[in-house]
């Protein structure tokens, strides 16, 4: 499995809810920037994890 993070640069906690999310995409992950929740969506050749507020959170991973 290869991770790609695009966009912008995050911080380890961050890093890490966004995994966590990944991995057990049902859990409810909290967004340590913001707290609010992180939504889960996939694509054909990647997943990506954000925030539900706008203009935090945001990643997508390719690879998977
Ligand atoms: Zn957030």
């Amino acid at each position: 499995m290869t991770h790609e993070q695009v966009s912008i640069e995050f911080t380890e906690t961050e890093i890490q809810a966004m995994e966590a999310k990944i991995q057990n995409p049902k859990e409810i992950v909290i967004c340590p920037r913001c707290g609010g929740r992180l939504l889960f969506r996939e694509w054909p050749t990647a997943v990506e994890v954000r925030c539900e507020t706008e203009n935090c959170l945001h990643g997508s991973i390719r690879g998977i």
